[in-house]
């Protein structure tokens, strides 16, 4: 057996949060291995955020220009999709070639080393034949891929997967998307508006179903308007594909095809691949448990998807400057000195006193998140349902963005609503959702308001610029109740 070679990290999956959390330690000094079995960079980059963006961009450049009739003149539009399929190459993923980012990574001082890592007893990493002992301690970014459900037929089938339907470089003449949550909704809207027949199948009773049933609604309007077909309430019970094309049998004698099956029905962590017995933990959980400083266990963190806090990259962002803080600490603690690396003030200034105190906690309560719809579906801490089981005395405060100026003066396309849930014993509000032409936009003022629990009554009297979007969170205070 290969003698291990002793370094102070080993980052395991080098995707949004575990390249951040490697790149900065090696930063800050510590000897840091890499490992990433796939593209530096993980989903967001290559198959996630950033492509489907990108699509998004495109799709709603589409549909303002379909609005230019009746507001400005006539507009003819000829979709194209080659230029889409050419950026998300060129310019987003470089040909789905990670050498930038692997450069980025080393270049920060990291060591980089590409294969499928899993532990191997405490302290220790294996990466084929090499093994590493981490004095400080191991960090997991190895995230999630696609649930795909055990329908009967569906494996062997050449279904989709987000990877697919982001490389595609042709479009199909028809797509089924499979899961109505945010992922497939973004994506069945962007298809639709190239011109591909689109039919979404959700097994729950309405799409976007985390989400504010009235957000389901406007969605699912939209969606309707775009020309896709909802079903809600579709088990999908079997799958077939005679090679030109997939038939998906769903409950109650449903039935569809489309030349194409785009499966998002979830993620999920892979815990099996990651050799958690040898330290005595459990494979068998869905995601891996985390503190609140993304402690796993003794001298094992984690950060991103694979925690299950939220599946969003800001998220990954936000843990891994909690892990950065508490590696850092811990190494710190072990040199027993205070600043070994003289680094201390590196990480966002969370590091500047050297002891557990300064490490910050994370907190999930203003979460923000955006299903990048047109429009767009912004939503941070609690819905109305969420905050009524956990007891709370909630009021509602609602309106819609037609009814105020700027959703008026916007006219076509205006569709959307703010609502706000509020504590009324605390007087804060606790959860909030802006659905909009610009709803995550409009977000970012309820989530400060979330974040820092901002006194309703300080919200009523504060100055809200006339016309925009964000007015109407003035509207939606005044109708609390
Ligand atoms: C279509 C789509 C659109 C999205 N849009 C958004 C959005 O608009 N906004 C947003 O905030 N989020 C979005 N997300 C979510 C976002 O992509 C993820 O939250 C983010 O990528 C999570 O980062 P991560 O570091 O946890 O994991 P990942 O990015 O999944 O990276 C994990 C890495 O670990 C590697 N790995 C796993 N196991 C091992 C192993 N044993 N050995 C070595 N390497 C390993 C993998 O190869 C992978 O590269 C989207 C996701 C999808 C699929």
């Amino acid at each position: 057996m290969a003698e291990p070679e002793v370094v102070d990290v080993v980052v395991v999956g080098l995707g949004v949060g575990g390249e951040e959390v490697a790149g900065r330690l090696a930063e800050a000094g510590l000897s840091v291995v890499g490992i990433e079995r796939d593209l530096v960079g993980g989903e967001c980059p290559y198959w996630g955020c950033i492509p489907s963006k990108m699509m998004i961009r495109a799709a709603n450049a589409i549909a303002e220009a379909r609005r230019v009739d009746g507001l400005a003149g006539t507009a003819q539009v000829q979709p194209d999709w080659a230029p889409v399929a050419k950026r998300i190459r060129e310019e987003a993923t470089d040909n789905w070639d990670d050498r930038v980012a692997v450069e980025r990574f080393t270049g920060r001082g990291g060591r980089f080393v590409r294969g499928d890592a899993r532990l191997d007893g405490p302290g220790r990493v294996r990466v084929g034949e090499q093994v590493f002992q981490a004095r400080h301690g191991i960090v997991f970014g190895t995230g999630t891929k696609p649930s795909v459900p055990p329908i009967d037929g569906l494996a062997g089938t050449p279904y989709w997967t987000n990877h697919q339907a982001t490389e595609v470089a042709e479009l199909p003449e028809s797509l089924l998307v499979l899961g109505g949550g945010a992922i497939g909704l973004e994506l069945a809207q962007v298809f639709v508006r190239f011109g591909v027949r689109v039919t979404v199948v959700e097994a729950l009773d309405r799409v976007l179903a985390i989400e504010e049933p009235e957000a389901s609604e406007v969605a699912a309007a939209a969606l309707r308007a775009d020309g896709v077909q909802i079903h809600t309430g579709v088990k999908a019970e079997r799958v077939s594909h005679d090679g030109q094309g997939f038939t998906l049998h769903g409950s109650g004698g449903t039935e569809f095809t489309a030349e194409r099956l785009l499966v998002v029905t979830g993620r999920r962590a892979h815990l099996e691949e990651l050799g958690l017995d040898t330290v005595g933990l459990d494979a068998k959980q869905r995601f891996l448990p985390v503190d609140d400083r993304l402690r796993v266990t003794d001298g094992i963190w984690a950060v991103g998807d694979v925690t299950g806090e939220g599946a969003f990259t800001h998220i990954a962002m936000y843990q891994a400057a909690i892990v950065i803080a508490d590696v850092l600490d811990h190494a710190r603690h072990a040199h027993g000195t205070p600043d070994p690396s003289g680094t201390a003030n590196m990480v966002g200034g969370a590091m500047g006193a050297a002891s557990e105190a300064s490490v910050p906690r994370a907190d999930y309560r203003a979460l923000p998140r955006v299903t990048f719809t047109d429009p767009e579906v912004g939503a941070v801490g609690l819905t109305e349902h969420q905050a009524r089981q956990r007891g709370i005395n909630v009021q509602i405060g609602f309106t819609k963005l037609g009814t105020s100026s700027r959703g008026w003066i916007h006219q076509v396309g205006d569709d959307g609503f703010i609502k706000l849930v509020a504590d009324a014993n605390t007087g804060v509000l606790v959860g909030a959702t802006s659905v909009g032409p610009a709803g995550g936009e409009v977000l970012s003022g309820l989530v400060v308001a979330v974040h820092a629990a901002v006194p309703v009554i300080q919200l009523r009297r504060m100055i809200y610029a006339y016309p925009t979007f964000h007015r109407a969170i003035e509207d939606a205070l005044r109708s609390l109740k």
